[in-house]
């Protein structure tokens, strides 16, 4: 028997439409509906049963947390209680890594959930998107894929959620998992999986977002020559952001300037989280940061530090039980 996949379409480039096939920028991200989708693939029908959803049509640089909980919320009901085999979502590339992480922590099923898009709009030549759902389908269809958590599949490559950043503004092959390398390739709608991830996640995470109807405000400032971010730190703060992620220098280093006013706002109960501009590489505090109450984002992007510390404050307000959480997920 065929196994019934969903198909949760969000909008971006692989729904994107111009009207010229020579075109790659300039369409409208999110302007197909996930049927037309489904019909531009016939093949898909041979590897599964498939069932649309539309749950947003946007451009994903768009995104917001309540189409991320809305996505989520829908993908635990239909893998959990519609007892549907896999789910593939197709989504922007801008913000797929944040969307997939998001999913990667609060997913409660170890079936296949698989983020697909495209580079290129439907319309273009040589478009990707079709290959790419193709893939996408036959991943999730695969009993192999299960318990490996979310999984983003682009140009043929299988990346894990938590490692994949989009590293290429326009190539086809826009996607890379700079510290951990790629979890497997699909060649011919088969799967070959030659890495693993050992981070906890979805069934092994203790965020539950069903009863949710938003999530803490997190916000990102960026560090640099003569930083004048402070202003913009203080000015979140006083419109409710509880906690502000740090795109640090090198190893995680921040500005005196903006620090000064980061450790006042700490004493108000502001929580700070540190990552870095850096593509790879681990952060790392020095004591006196760490006795002064900033977390370390580890390896962690900014972005999606930011998903993290935002489910973090769900449970706790503690930046010591924080920081736990980001060694662990
Ligand atoms: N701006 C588009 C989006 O993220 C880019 C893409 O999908 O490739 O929706």
């Amino acid at each position: 028997m065929k196994p019934k996949i969903a198909i949760l379409a969000t909008g971006g480039t692989i729904a994107g439409t111009i009207d010229s096939a020579i075109a790659t920028t300039g369409y409208k991200a999110g302007a197909l509906e996930v049927e037309n989708l489904v019909q531009a693939v016939p093949q898909i029908k041979e590897l599964a049963n498939i069932i649309g959803y539309q749950i947003a049509n946007i451009d994903s640089s768009n995104i917001s947390d309540k189409i991320q909980l809305k996505l989520a919320k829908k993908i635990n009901k239909l893998l959990i209680k519609d007892e549907i085999d896999g789910v593939v979502v197709t989504h922007g590339t801008d913000t797929m890594e944040e969307s997939a992480y998001f999913l990667n922590l609060v997913i409660k099923s170890d079936k296949p959930v698989i983020l697909t898009g495209a580079m290129r709009p439907s319309t273009a030549m040589s478009a990707d998107g079709p290959k790419n759902l193709y893939n996408a389908i036959a991943l999730a269809s695969r009993k192999e894929t299960k318990a490996k958590g979310v999984l983003v599949v682009m140009n043929d490559k299988i990346l894990s959620a938590r490692g994949a950043v989009k590293t290429h503004t326009l190539n086809l092959n826009a996607f890379s998992s700079p510290d951990f390398g790629d979890l497997g390739y699909i060649l011919d709608g088969r799967a070959y999986f030659y890495n693993f991830i050992t981070k906890f996640h979805t069934k092994d995470t203790p965020f539950n977002i069903d009863h949710l109807a938003s999530l803490p405000k997190v916000d990102i400032l960026y560090t640099y020559s003569n930083d004048g971010s402070g202003v913009a730190a203080k000015a979140l703060f006083e419109n409710g952001t509880q906690a502000l992620v740090i795109a640090g220098s090198g190893s995680g280093n921040i500005h005196e300037n903006q620090k000064k006013i980061l450790k006042e706002l700490m004493k108000k109960n502001l929580i700070v989280v540190i990552s870095s501009r850096i593509q790879t590489g681990q952060v790392v505090l020095s004591e006196e940061d760490e006795d002064l109450g900033f977390i370390c984002a580890q390896d962690l992007n900014p972005q999606k530090a930011r998903i993290l510390l935002m489910l973090a404050l769900t449970k706790t307000n503690n930046p010591k039980e924080i920081q736990e959480y980001f060694r662990i997920y």
